[in-house]
């Protein structure tokens, strides 16, 4: 059965957990993908930014205008790097520890933390993801329960030893443009090995994996160790590259979705990016997927289309598409604190303005919306 053509069937639920908001302009055209492609929430991303720190302040903004609306995950902010190249004395810059940055995400209503850090062209400036810094930052996040989205491959905790010594990284077995955009590099393996590390020190971690956490390109026998070994640890279904692998071994991929149905979460990679029929046409094609035996394809890797779908049935879909978000991470997006919000947001624009002037044009959209919230709060 084709669920999505069918006008009778009740549509589901469903919570986006993994969509990219980067522009206060897009808000609009949010409103309307949500519509057309039937999204009940998102959960918006945060992520760190070489010219902007973060996109924290545009996430607030959403939370403030639409507080029903959307669950938003904060990035961690790393001064020292937008400074780089000023003549700012980095020494004295002030600096708010991981930890506190935690609390601070909390107080004002995130509802969890997302890092990138693992992504090696961010790894690189960040440091050994299992440094005294992060230690205390992980530990500290496991013992609030805080959810952390993480991207990066947790393919590693399938393995009992770790092979520490890294294999010459064969670089033709990617396609050009995932090593141009950084997203194949020899520093991945550290990183995931460090995100091991740390994962194992904090079992109790509450993490979700984007990108169903590279388990993909593991197998479908290790993937049941790793889920089994860590009870708090989820992986979402955003779309990568995992859909091809999926189909090679379709059936015992399909076992794993069913034997693990409240460990996977709907997540699509929306973007303010795209247009608005680009955003619709993702979110429905990722849907066809889990819902039908469709063939789908995805554009990135032509010679080994088409994909099979998982024909799921609708009790696991519910689950996917939103209890088990609402489990994990709450059954309605957290409330914003506003003095909380505003603090954050000067703080920031303070560092914007210290850091600048910018070369071009860079919008300094945590003062922007700092005046918006104290001019509402005043109001
Ligand atoms: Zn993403």
């Amino acid at each position: 059965m084709n669920r999505m053509n069918n006008p009778e069937g009740d549509d589901p639920r469903i919570i986006d957990c993994h969509v990219h908001f980067t522009d206060l302009e897009s808000d609009g055209r949010f409103l309307e993908i949500m519509d057309i492609a039937n999204i009940d929430k998102m959960n918006l991303l945060s992520t760190i930014d070489a010219l902007k720190l973060n996109f924290n302040p545009e996430l607030i903004y959403m939370k403030r205008s639409y507080p029903h609306l959307f669950y938003i995950f904060g990035a961690l902010e790393y001064p020292a790097w937008i400074y780089s190249g000023t003549n700012l004395d980095s020494r004295r810059v002030k600096r708010t520890s991981l930890v506190k940055q935690v609390d601070e995400l909390m107080d004002i209503g995130f509802d969890g933390i997302k890092m990138i850090e693992a992504h090696a062209r961010w790894r690189k400036y960040v440091g050994p993801l299992n440094n005294r810094r992060y230690k205390e930052f992980f530990k500290h996040v496991e013992s609030l329960q805080f959810p952390l989205l993480m991207h990066a491959r947790a393919s590693e905790l399938g393995k009992r030893s770790y092979d520490t010594e890294l294999r010459r990284y064969n670089e033709k077995q990617y396609p050009l443009w995932v090593r141009q955009a950084g997203w194949q590099h020899p520093l991945l393996k550290k990183a995931r090995i460090e995100v091991a590390d740390m994962i194992q020190r904090c079992p109790d971690l509450k993490v979700i994996f984007a990108h169903f956490g590279g388990l993909a390109y593991v197998s479908p026998e290790q993937t049941p160790y790793i889920l089994d070994s860590y009870k708090n640890l989820y992986l979402d279904v955003t779309p990568g590259m995992m859909m091809y692998n999926w189909t090679e071994r379709r059936d015992e991929w399909r076992e794993i979705f069913l034997k693990y149905q409240d460990r996977i979460l709907f997540g699509t990679d929306v973007s303010s990016r795209q247009s608005l029929d680009v955003a619709v046409e993702l979110i429905q094609r990722v849907r066809r997927f889990l819902e039908t035996e469709d063939p789908v394809t995805w554009g990135f890797i032509p010679k080994r289309e088409p994909t099979i779908g998982f024909n799921l049935p609708e009790h696991v879909l519910r689950k996917i598409y939103a209890e088990n978000f609402e489990r994990v991470v709450g059954k309605n997006p957290k409330e914003l604190k506003v003095e909380a919000a505003i603090a954050k947001c000067e703080r920031m624009a303070k560092m914007m303005r210290d850091a600048g002037p910018w070369p071009y044009r860079v919008k300094n959209t945590a003062e922007q919306v700092g005046n918006l919230l104290r001019q509402n709060r005043d109001d």
